[in-house]
């Protein structure tokens, strides 16, 4: 069975969070931008994948179309690890995290949906399976920066179902205000996407400590600065979560290595997808140390994380779920987390099929 055809589709698609969400990297104006890549095989099979990109997606399509692409067509489609390693060698001088990865990892993805659909089992059980018929999921708020928004939200995702939630917010005031509208017996993580010196970040544990955080994720500049995330971990007294811009199984190697954190973070749609994936699972756990994906995404990307979640993780692998309230949903209700938690799909593949109607109504090019 050889790749025929590969299709990288940007979507945008309007969205609500309960309140202002000003961060300003997912897409244009109140919309979210995602990338879906379709990969047909001769035999006519279809599976779908999905790069993280959003502001940054045209420069993806890009990579996709006229690099990857090209070099993928003809290739056997049921030998991803071969084809995987294949052109990240080949391509490897392009960098080895951005576009060219984000692509790879979106291809990756897809070849494991044609893989369970030509096997008939969902890609979990191709994984090594598993009797997890749900994961429990977090709900992944946006930054309000406003503490009486940031309690409302709270309060509407905890009536939702939700008993971890994740804060973005870089305030104490934001983070006291989660707490006191949580309660002392929800979970409360906080995501600060690596705003500080070492210093700064060891300043701020001080701070941050009397509200019990599950984790503070991110909190050194840069985000490669494995040594200082190891020092904010080991003098700041809170779990430490990071991992999102780490690319490809030696990265999360280095991360480990460091003893830089608590909870590592593989993002499949960025990292190099399942075939990535499965390495960091098995790197982690070789380490002590627990996989929680990161999916700030609600695609085939996030599917990836549900099913290599499921065959890989234990209890406690939860599952991020972006937490806006999109116009329309490429799986429909089947995607969204029930009761804080999201269904492991039993069909072939990923096990859910992207809408074709919110594809038509919403892609961009
Ligand atoms: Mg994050």
């Amino acid at each position: 069975m050889k790749i025929a055809r590969i299709e990288a589709i940007p979507l945008r698609i309007p969205f609500t969070t309960g309140g202002p969400s000003g961060v300003g990297v997912w897409g244009a104006g109140q919309t979210v931008d995602s990338l879906i890549v379709s990969v047909t095989t001769d035999a006519g099979v279809v599976g779908w994948g999905e790069a993280f990109g959003f502001k940054t997606i045209p420069a993806i399509k890009v990579a996709i179309d006229t690099v990857l692409a090209p070099d993928c067509i003809g290739r056997d489609a049921t030998q991803i690890g071969r084809l995987m390693l294949d052109l990240q060698k080949k391509f490897h001088v392009f960098g080895r995290s951005g576009a060219l990865i984000y692509g790879l990892s979106a291809i990756d993805i897809a070849l494991w949906d044609i893989a369970g659909r030509a096997a008939n089992k969902p890609v979990y059980k191709l994984l090594g399976g598993s009797d997890a018929s749900s994961l429990p999921a977090y709900a992944s708020l946006t930054r309000y920066a406003d503490p009486e928004f940031v309690a409302k939200n709270v309060t509407r995702a905890l009536s939702s179902g939700y008993r971890h939630l994740k804060l973005h917010e870089i305030d104490v005031n934001c983070v006291r205000a989660a707490r006191e509208a949580a309660g002392d017996d929800i979970e409360i993580m906080l995501d600060v996407n690596c705003p500080w010196s070492v210093r700064e970040a060891l300043d701020m544990t001080r701070k941050l400590r009397p509200f019990n955080l599950r984790w503070l994720e991110e909190p050194v500049w840069p985000p490669e600065n494995y040594s200082g995330l190891a020092r904010v971990r080991q003098e700041g007294g809170i779990p430490i979560a990071a991992g999102e811009n780490a690319s490809t199984a030696m990265d999360f190697q280095h991360l480990l290595e460091a003893k830089a954190v608590d909870f590592i973070q593989p993002s499949p749609a960025k990292m190099g997808g399942i075939t990535e994936l499965a390495k960091v699972f098995a790197l982690a756990n070789a380490n002590n140390t627990t996989v929680k994906v990161h999916t700030f995404y609600d695609g085939p990307g996030l599917l990836a994380a549900v099913h290599a979640s499921a065959a890989f993780g234990g209890p406690d692998a939860w599952v991020e779920w972006r937490y806006f309230d999109l116009e329309a949903q490429l799986y429909g209700e089947a995607i969204i987390p029930n009761k804080g938690a999201i269904a492991v799909p039993q069909a072939p593949g990923l096990g859910l099929e992207p809408s074709t109607d919110v594809i038509r109504k919403y892609r961009q090019a």
